[in-house]
């Protein structure tokens, strides 16, 4: 029998609770995640989509972002949760993105993204999501939209400019909990 697998989701603001709701789906008990004791023995983190201002001032004040420097397994950024990642703020992925970036206009939008390995689409809702500006030479592009990465992968960690917590395809969470059983397979 395979241990089930432990995946926090930071739930300080934002849509937490909609993350969770997929973790479950494919049987994961999800963690909410509010002080950094709270990350001890976890097999992986989701960083949901909020706002990312608000996330680095409440993860500040409660110590979350030294924590999550310190954490070592996979952790997943949706949105603001890839704004969090990034080299401007915690530093931990290798991109530069530009908040708000979509103009006014289509600030908020959906569209079908092809998903690399996967025969069907997904469904991208993004939500005056950020743009990817600079991603380094290790950053993999695993779904764009018109010629932009919006879901990217650096080693152990996934980010994603849309909100796949937001439609019924838990495929992207599915290709995260891959991520998180490798990881976790070179530990075991
Ligand atoms: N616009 C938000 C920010 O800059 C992100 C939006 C979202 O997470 N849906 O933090």
């Amino acid at each position: 029998m395979e241990t089930p697998l432990r995946i926090g989701v930071l739930a300080v603001q934002g849509n937490f609770r909609e993350h969770a709701a997929m973790l479950r789906r494919p049987g994961v008990e999800p963690v909410e995640v509010r002080i950094p004791g709270q990350l001890e023995g976890l097999d992986g983190l989701v960083i949901p989509g909020g706002e990312s201002t608000t996330f680095m001032r409440l993860m500040r004040l409660y110590g979350l972002d030294e924590a999550v420097r310190r954490f070592r397994a996979p952790v997943f950024g949706t949105c603001a949760g890839m704004i969090v990642l990034d080299r401007a703020h915690l530093g931990l992925v290798d991109i530069l993105v530009d908040r708000n970036a979509y103009g006014r206009q289509v600030a908020s939008f959906e569209a079908d993204l092809e998903f690399a390995g996967a025969d069907e689409p997904l469904r991208g809702v993004f939500i005056r999501a950020p743009r990817l500006r600079e991603a380094g030479p290790d950053v993999e592009v695993l779904a764009e939209h018109d010629g932009e990465p919006v879901l990217l992968r650096d080693g152990r960690f996934l980010v994603a400019s849309f909100h796949p917590e937001l439609t019924d395809d838990t495929r992207v969470h599915e290709r995260f909990l891959d991520l998180v059983r490798e990881e976790s397979g070179v530990r075991a």
